[in-house]
């Protein structure tokens, strides 16, 4: 029997992990380097994934003021104490919002141990894209990784193009196993993210996913619904009624269908998103902490199982 099986958990939850890892109660900061993202600045694409909107994600882009990465480390950890004062122990640097290894190794590198040498940090987590990763960067990367926690965490959002497409991601599949596969190779911690509840995919598709990355065995997983937030085009599509969006009750249901089926010893960092109410359209339970998360519990309790019960069966 796994710990967190022993400890009452239905899956493998981000917080145990990080005391399993560190001995004590780690938080995640979010820091906003000011990265943009291939699929903004033109390399790619210039409007962006149909769901991005980079201020609902981090709110350090809703102001105009840069800051550096200390002090928005500083604040963060504040606030962070504040909410929880003695349960937050240490933390990770969190390279949110964009394309975190969007830049020149030698720029990446001095960001990274900017945060790295904050006295509260004991790691760093990177989010990127699969078209973001040369080998250049990876360097980088490894050579951290060689010394201090690192965690790459790689959007990829679902195995299929149909998916891949309506997101306007401009990447494939193909893209994201070229990229997870040389990371994995440097021995790098990798997550990834995904999202369930893709306008157009059906409950067989969600399943091929999850086989998919359970084969793949990442470090860990964060999962997403889909939600829509203000001037986006996913907005658009939703007011305009093209899209529509699982209930709380569908998503406990799809999440509990793809976690069943995801090994038990990797990490399951999120459930579903959250965000700012201020800018979110729907569904309107994503904007209240943890409902999801109670919603998933249950309907595992109900169905008795729990992560991973039907991997690779
Ligand atoms: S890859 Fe990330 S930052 Fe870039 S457009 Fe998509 S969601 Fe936004």
């Amino acid at each position: 029997m796994c710990q967190w099986q022993a400890l009452g958990y239905r899956y493998f939850p981000l917080g145990l992990a990080m005391r399993q890892t560190f001995g004590c109660n780690v938080w995640k900061v979010s820091v906003d380097a000011g990265f943009s993202c291939p699929n903004i600045d033109g390399t790619r694409g210039t409007g962006g994934c149909i769901f991005c909107s980079a201020a609902s994600f981090a709110p350090s882009r809703r102001f105009e003021e840069k800051r550096s990465i200390t002090e928005q480390l500083n604040e963060g950890i504040k606030r962070v104490k504040r909410h929880y004062q003695h349960r937050a122990e240490k933390f990770i640097a969190y390279f949110q919002p964009s394309t975190n290894t969007y830049g020149e190794p030698e720029y990446l590198h001095a960001l990274y141990r900017e945060a790295l040498s904050h006295p509260d940090v004991a790691g760093i987590a990177v989010g990127t894209r699969p078209d973001a990763l040369p080998e250049s960067v990876l360097d980088v990367l490894e050579r951290i990784a060689a010394t201090y926690y690192l965690q790459l965490e790689i959007g990829l959002q679902s195995i299929h193009q149909k998916s891949l497409d309506f997101l306007e991601r401009r990447h494939s599949y193909q893209d994201f196993l070229d990229a997870y596969e040389r990371t994995k190779r440097r021995g790098i911690r990798t997550g990834i993210h995904l999202i369930l509840g893709i306008a157009g995919e059906d409950h067989n598709d969600i399943l091929a996913t999850a086989g998919e990355v359970a084969r793949l065995k990442p470090d860990c997983i964060k999962m997403h619904n889909l939600y829509v937030v203000r001037e986006t085009r996913l907005a658009e599509l939703w007011s305009a009624g093209t899209i529509t969006l699982p209930t709380l009750p569908e998503y406990a249901a799809l999440a509990v269908d793809f976690l069943e089926r995801i090994p038990p010893d990797i990490v399951i960092e999120r459930i579903a998103g959250e965000t700012d109410s201020a800018y979110l359209l729907a569904p309107s339970w994503t904007a209240v902490k943890h409902r999801a998360r109670n919603a998933v519990d249950q309907e595992f309790r109900r169905r008795s199982t729990q992560q991973g019960i039907f991997a690779g069966l």
